[in-house]
């Protein structure tokens, strides 16, 4: 009809004019359908691995448009840009054509960068062959059932030499979720050498978790230190949750059970919340030192167990976004928590802050490549989330360390200050007791005999009363100092009682013991003490007796027993002298 019209036209050139013109409108009126028919093609005949980008091309359709129906419909070229598309409900269509130009099969996998996308349907065509086939593959299948058992979907098939592939993959969740569309295409040997070095990293990665957490129960259980308990609990949410997200618990740990791993994983998200809050309240004190941000603490993880609850009671959209959520609000307020309670003095929080700062910044990537399309690394930042997962839960290994060793520390000084006096430093009665023992362990042991000198001051009421007990303090530290510089560091001086000291030394013989007991009394007796521009003259008297020598052996009772009737006998003599020992002394 328009041909025969066209010919009604006066002029022939007018007729020629018309007729390229014709020509020439057909010609864009058949291009798009030329176009259509040059699918993308990628060669494979050298290929190792790659992340699948244009040529490759991808559309965004419904969940229910059939492949027939997207065959004739525009794709674009797949670019970096196109690797996020957020979090959606749509199916998302990827199509190229593997093309074999080599002289061999080539045998390649193709499979998603995530292990918990849900539907991965493959449509294939090879060829010499008229028909596409296709290949349902979904997460909620049990290993055993998949043609490939590996953690992800993936599809394996050979192109013949010289010859090519179409290929079509729909990708889709059953609820909304986040889509990536990197796509790993491998050469099959690579895959298998990729995905054995995968299980070794991974082996490392639990190995690692694994005895963190027997630490943990080890220190939890003797120390009966409940933090370490809160923090194996941290440590096995934190595995549990990878295990989910990597595949492996699904394949390994409770093998086949749809509703952990597809399902049920917002309850193991909302538990390692109520562990991270749970393990902060006790390592940080918070009840102690923000009674408010306890209770705050307090109040989400009830909002979380709630979760849980009304998880298994069937609730699906409200308790993934609640899930989401608390992982974010968990990397606001434990490192702002913690930054608070390291400001107010408690050092050990330090470690603590740094930890979850880079669980905060790791966690804020993933959710961010999760969410945005302008971010184009896929899901690969869920990767750096487990190698910052890794550092946090070192990092606060070394917190809970520093906690104990300041606990230890602590209990250290409680004890040195129990066994001390605070007027002179040395140590006191309970002192004396616990080193008797060990001196009577050394001599056991073939060491040296062991004496024990004690001193008492000479009329020390009258320095009190003369000079004030101000001075007669100065006095007591005189004595203190004296008998240290003429004791050696294995002895042990004590201050047993008001004015009285104890020396428990080793030496060759009682000449030896006599000697140091001599010299003390002699430059104390010449040394008068100054104070406040007088000199206070003083002296003091000592008894000997030996307490581990020749087969003899008494304990602290008996020795004090003998060096203060020695002592006694110094006094009534007369005072300012040493006086050993001896058995008539007795009764
Ligand atoms: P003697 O030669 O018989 O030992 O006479 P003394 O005065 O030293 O003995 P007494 O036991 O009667 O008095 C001991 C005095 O030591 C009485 C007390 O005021 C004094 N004293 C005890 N502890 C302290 C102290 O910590 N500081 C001071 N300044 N004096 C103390
Ligand atoms: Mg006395
Ligand atoms: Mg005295």
């Amino acid at each position: 009809m328009a041909l025969s019209s066209f010919g009604k036209l006066p002029g022939a050139h007018i007729h020629q004019r018309c007729l390229y013109w014709f020509l020439l409108l057909c010609s864009l009126f058949f291009y798009p359908a030329q176009a259509t028919d040059t699918r993308p093609t990628l060669d494979i005949s050298t290929l190792s691995e790659t992340l699948l980008r244009a040529p490759a091309e991808f559309r965004k359709d419904t969940v229910e448009t059939s492949f027939s129906a997207v065959q004739t419909r525009d794709f674009k070229p797949l670019t970096d840009r196109d690797i996020n598309q957020g979090i959606t409900e749509q199916a998302y269509w990827l199509r190229v054509t593997l093309s074999n130009t080599g002289d061999a099969p080539v045998t390649w996998v193709l499979n998603h960068e995530t292990s918990y996308i849900d539907h991965m349907q493959v449509y294939f065509r090879d060829a010499h062959s008229e028909r596409f086939q296709s290949l349902a593959l979904s997460d909620r299948v049990p290993f055993h059932d998949r043609p490939l058992n590996y953690r992800k979907l993936a599809f394996q098939h050979t192109t013949d030499a010289n010859s090519h592939t179409e290929l079509y993959v729909k990708l889709y969740f059953d609820n909304a979720d986040s889509v990536s569309l990197n796509f790993h295409l491998r050469e099959a040997s690579v895959f298998i050498q990729q995905a054995q070095a995968e299980h070794l990293f991974y082996g490392g990665y639990y190995g690692v978790m694994l005895s963190l957490m027997t630490i943990a129960m080890v220190i939890a259980l003797l120390l009966r230190n409940t933090t370490a308990l809160m923090y194996a609990a941290l440590l096995l949410a934190t595995t549990t949750k990878w295990l989910l997200l990597n595949g492996y618990g699904f394949q390994y740990v409770w093998p086949n059970s749809v509703f952990f791993q597809n399902e049920g994983f917002h309850i193991v998200f909302l538990l390692f919340a109520v562990c991270g809050l749970q393990f902060s309240k006790s390592f940080l004190k918070l009840d102690f030192y923000f009674p408010r941000v306890h209770t705050l603490f307090s109040a989400l993880q009830a909002v979380c167990l709630l979760g849980i609850v009304m998880r298994f009671a069937g609730w699906y959209v409200p308790i993934l976004h609640l899930s989401y959520t608390m992982l974010a609000v968990l990397a606001l307020v434990i490192p702002a928590a913690s930054w608070a309670v390291w400001r107010r003095g408690a050092h050990h929080a330090r470690w603590y802050t740094y930890a979850w700062l880079i669980y905060s910044c790791t966690l804020w990537l993933a959710l961010g490549s999760a969410s945005f399309t302008w971010f184009n690394w896929g899901m690969q930042p869920l990767m750096i989330l487990q190698l910052g997962s890794l550092l946090e839960v070192g990092l606060l290994m070394v917190a809970m360390s520093e906690g104990l060793m300041g606990l230890e520390n602590d209990r250290r000084q409680a004890l040195a200050m129990a066994n001390q006096d605070p007027l002179t430093g040395l140590g006191n009665r309970r002192l004396l007791q616990v080193e008797f023992e060990n001196f009577k362990e050394r001599y056991q042991r073939g060491k040296k005999p062991v004496f024990l000198i004690m001193i008492d001051l000479d009329h020390f009421k009258a320095v009190n009363d003369q000079y004030g007990h101000d001075a007669g303090d100065v006095v007591l530290k005189k004595v203190a100092k004296l008998l240290r510089s003429h004791s050696r560091d294995k002895d042990v001086c004590i201050r047993y009682g008001g004015e009285e000291f104890a020396l428990l030394l080793e030496a060759d013989n009682q000449e030896e013991a006599l000697a140091v007991s001599e010299r003390i009394r002699r430059e104390f007796a010449s040394t008068p003490t100054p104070y406040e521009g007088q000199l206070i003259e003083h002296t003091l008297s000592s008894g000997i007796t030996p307490v581990l020598s020749q087969g003899q052996s008494f304990n602290v009772k008996e020795m004090m027993r003998r060096a203060d009737a020695a002592l006694y006998q110094g006094k009534a003599t007369g005072r300012n002298r040493t006086v050993i020992y001896e058995e008539e002394h007795v009764d």
